[in-house]
């Protein structure tokens, strides 16, 4: 049996690529096991986990495209697993009615499950339990990562677009629909730019790779200085280029992400209004950009939100990377089972 201590994972940044290396010596019957899945736009990636965290088997496949492709999946992890597991946790995008598995909105190219109840679709004996993904992000960071212990957390996912998720007094705030805590589409600018949601001006048509990286052609397209151009194979500079771009001087990428930086950072500074969390932790692909990304702004979150907070409220990196999503599907499991708490 191969696993992680949970004191590894925070120091590992928890990739299953570096950690399934250290043996467990009593995963059995004292370290109930889940299954944890995580649907993504291109890749699924799902893991037997134990309830330390700890994962004992990880696997990942291009993302599927029928129903019965993602349950010949699933099927195939769980005849891997040597142990019984307590059941089956899904993290997926999109709007899931967390008490019923059902997909309620889906679009783009995992559209074929929008409408349908996870649990039908897994066929399993085992219980099935799903959540949205940047839920199953936060569960993971509380249950075992950067916010462990704490009862109050906001977390973004910052990538192609922006995910959110919060913990209001040890609860995962769901709605009334289950699309609550989608804070990427909190509106900055009513006059701002179409967003996939419909509304203008979010969030997210602000600070996102896709936000950033249209942002920065426009400039290129307006002949601004910039030492960026789209190359001989005509792809546009990705946001971790952009990023290295602004860190060696040039002036168009500092512009573009010195204006993004700001809006993410008055929204950031209304989460801790509105939430009052004990901490903010920020994950996703450009995550990656580590302090470039926050020591800009930190400051400015930190004078703003003083006042009314009384305190200032740290902001982290997600601990958990790589597998954090597959960990929190089966944390799911776990919390319906009472076998951990938050
Ligand atoms: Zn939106």
């Amino acid at each position: 049996m191969i696993a992680i201590l949970p004191s590894r994972i925070a120091q590992s940044g928890y990739n299953a690529q570096t950690i399934v290396s250290e043996k467990l010596a009593s995963a059995d019957s004292g370290n109930p096991l889940a299954i944890g899945v995580d649907i993504g736009a291109t890749a699924i990636k799902a893991a037997i986990v134990g309830v330390h965290g700890d994962l004992i088997e990880t696997f990942h496949e291009p993302s599927p495209r029928t129903a019965s492709a993602l349950r010949d999946f699933v099927h195939s992890v769980l005849k891997c697993a040597k142990l019984p597991v307590r059941g089956i946790g899904i993290g997926c995008k999109g709007i899931i009615d967390a008490a019923s598995s059902r997909v309620k909105s889906l679009p783009g190219d995992l559209h074929f499950l929008e409408g349908q109840l996870l649990s039908e679709v897994i066929a399993s004996e085992l219980p099935v339990y799903a959540d949205n993904d940047a839920r199953t992000a936060l569960i993971a960071e509380v249950l075992w990562g950067a916010a462990h212990g704490r009862r109050n957390a906001v977390m973004l996912t910052l990538g192609t677009g922006v995910g959110g998720a919060v913990l209001v007094d040890g609860a995962i705030l769901r709605g009334a629909g289950g699309a609550a805590g989608h804070l990427g589409h909190v509106t900055l600018d009513p006059r701002g730019g179409l967003c996939i949601c419909g509304n203008y001006g979010c969030l997210e048509t602000f600070f996102s790779s896709r936000a950033i990286e249209s942002d920065y052609w426009a400039h290129l397209h307006r002949a601004a200085s910039a030492k960026l151009s789209v190359g001989s194979t005509g792809h546009l500079p990705d946001t971790e280029a952009i990023f290295r771009a602004a860190a060696e001087g040039d002036e168009s990428a500092r512009y573009v992400l010195d204006r993004a930086l700001e809006y993410l950072g008055a929204a950031l500074v209304s989460f801790l209004h509105t939430f009052d969390p004990e901490i903010l932790i920020l994950g996703g692909s450009i995550a990656a950009a580590g302090p470039q990304l926050i020591a800009p702004i930190q400051d400015k979150i930190a004078q703003r939100s003083k006042i009314l907070l009384g305190r200032e409220v740290p902001i982290v990196f997600q601990k958990t990377v790589g597998y954090g999503g597959v960990a929190g599907a089966a944390g799911l499991v776990f919390l319906q089972q009472h076998f951990l708490a938050i």
